[in-house]
């Protein structure tokens, strides 16, 4: 999300919602600060014989609703300041959907491409070496981001069952489903972007059935969008990803889009007209689903947003200069950290059945995700229309005074 110093942006964010609750300056002034910051050394042995020194952060940003919930992520680029930011966006987040979750992130500086896999191996079980005691089911529960996948959550969860001595699977979300992990989690950010979808068009007044959609990126999220999308009877007629993209007015058929995914790693490749990522954003369509990258709608393009609904399924896809210029062209946002909730819903639902030993099906999963979602979709919605102001400053009011009101309780402000 950073358009300048991602963790400033965030503190700006909030400043925004105080604006609309009762909140004094002490208080703000506490919730602009994490909890706790861990900063790691991780010494490794490369693969050539020489000694790499990476930096390990991990950031409890609150926890006064339940134990701390967010990804680790691998990246050259990571910043502590960057670590900090999506901790404090996961607090919000997992108060917006109701989870017993605190917020917290973790990070890695390193590039994971360049890595082997012994390599990625021996630094995913030396981080959780030098962090242990600061996770648990209870304590701080990780899972995936940007640069780690399903089996660097294997890793770490075995290096933690190794030096608890006993099985906490509930230490990670998002693992291999051999492990603990939900068939219902890799699918449930993109399914739950469909859902709040459909709310927004029912609230809208708009039929579902043949609205048109334009979806950047097809990774996970954007990919399971489609999907879902298709099956709700939406016409999905554009689809983006980083080498292009394909458009056809009458629908793409998410089969073929798959299909060039898995032959040519693009959808670029199925066979339709091609359209690029900036014609894509600027389509007349109903719906309009940036689900790749941030910062791509800024005050330079968000004037050319022809669509009446944007479900920011990615973090951060709008600036927040250009959330103002959408404002005024009366464009319905679903703020990113309301519209992809059900990733970390899904991971609560994970969770959940770590610790209790459940195995839901698949048809189970999708429905308590769905009842999650509409609820707090419904709940944003009401106090959007209630305090007449923005989707985004609903959701932050909302989840702001939910962690204020558990900080109180507990006597800690
Ligand atoms: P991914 O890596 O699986 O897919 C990313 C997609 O974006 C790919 O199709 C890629 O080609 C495309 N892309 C990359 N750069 C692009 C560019 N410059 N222009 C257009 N397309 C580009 O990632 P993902 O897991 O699908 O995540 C997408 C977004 O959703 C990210 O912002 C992520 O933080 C957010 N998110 C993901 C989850 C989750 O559960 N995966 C949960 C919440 C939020």
């Amino acid at each position: 999300m950073p358009e300048e110093n991602a963790f400033d942006n965030s503190k700006k964010q909030l400043e925004n919602a105080a604006e609309y609750i009762e909140i004094d300056d002490d208080e703000l002034r506490v919730l602009k600060k994490p909890k706790r910051v861990v900063e790691v050394n991780i010494p490794i042995k490369m693969d050539d014989g020489s000694i790499e020194n990476f930096c390990g952060y991990r950031v409890l940003y609150n926890d006064a609703r339940g134990p701390g919930k967010g990804g680790i992520r691998f990246h050259p680029e990571e910043t502590l300041d960057d670590v900090k930011a999506l901790s404090a966006w996961m607090t919000w987040k997992c108060a917006v959907a109701d989870l017993p979750f605190g917020g917290a992130k973790g990070g890695v500086v390193c590039d994971p491409r360049e890595m082997s896999d012994r390599e990625l191996e021996k630094l995913s079980r030396e981080y959780i070496r030098r962090i242990y005691k600061y996770i648990g089911p209870d304590q701080d529960i990780p899972a995936p981001d940007v640069g780690t996948t399903q089996q660097i959550m294997g890793w770490m969860l075995d290096e933690y069952e190794n030096l608890v001595g006993r099985h906490k699977p509930g230490v990670i979300t998002s693992k291999p489903i051999e492990i603990g992990g939900s068939p219902g989690r890799s699918e449930s950010t993109g399914r739950g972007v469909s859902f709040m979808i459909r709310e927004a068009a029912d609230k809208l007044d708009m039929d579902l059935k043949d609205m048109s959609l334009a979806v950047q990126g097809f990774g996970n999220v954007g990919n399971h969008l489609v999907k879902s999308a298709h099956e709700m009877g939406m016409k999905v007629v554009a689809v983006t990803d980083a080498d292009g993209g394909v458009y056809d007015e009458s629908g793409l058929d998410y089969m073929e889009l798959k299909k060039s995914m898995d032959e040519k790693g693009t959808v670029a490749e199925a066979p339709y007209d091609d359209i690029t990522n900036k014609e894509l954003l600027a389509l007349d369509v109903d719906v309009l689903s940036p689900a790749a990258i941030e910062n791509v709608i800024t005050e330079q393009n968000a004037d050319d947003v022809k669509a009446s609904i944007l479900a920011e399924a990615a973090n951060g896809p709008v600036t927040p200069r250009a959330d103002s210029i959408l404002e005024e062209k009366d464009v319905f946002q679903i703020p990113d950290f309301l519209c992809n909730a059900g990733g970390v819903t899904g991971s609560y639902f994970e969770w959940v059945q770590n610790r209790y030993g459940y195995r839901w099906t698949l048809g189970e999963f999708r429905e308590k995700l769905d009842v999650k979602l509409t609820k707090a979709f419904n709940n944003v919605y009401e106090i959007h229309r209630s305090k007449n102001i923005s989707m985004r400053d609903a959701a932050y009011s909302l989840a702001v005074e939910k962690v204020l009101d558990a900080m109180r309780l507990r006597g800690e402000i």
